[in-house]
């Protein structure tokens, strides 16, 4: 999960409440913002940079991008790569090393017999 918050009122979008909708104007804001403003104005206005948009609340797309990444369906470059840290494949190569010489030259012996 990310936590990504809307530009005006700051809280963490959601995919029930708070969910990210797409402005024309290329902003994101959460539906509880444009509700909110719709309800004052009847149109919205955006607030970060007060252009207006005379469209439907139902009818600006969700943020599908921000919605994915709220909802851990694609992760940042930074969360990915914290994942893949942790992951260690090498012990079972290892085990080799902690074995006399000789088990090395049996293997080469059936080896030889193959
Ligand atoms: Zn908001
Ligand atoms: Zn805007």
């Amino acid at each position: 999960m990310n936590d990504i918050p809307c530009e005006n009122c700051k809280e963490f979008y959601d995919l029930q409440k708070r969910i990210p909708i797409s402005l024309p104007c290329g902003h994101t804001l959460c539906k509880v913002c444009l509700a909110d403003v719709f309800k004052r104005l009847s149109y919205i206005k955006c607030p970060v940079d007060s252009k207006k948009h005379f469209l439907k609340l139902d009818d600006f797309p969700t943020n599908f991008l921000v919605r994915k990444l709220i909802s851990g369906e694609i992760t940042t470059y930074a969360s990915s790569s914290q994942i893949a840290k942790p992951i260690n494949t090498e012990p079972v190569m290892k085990k080799s090393k902690s074995t006399p010489d000789n088990a090395d030259t049996s293997s080469k012996v059936i080896y030889f017999f193959l």
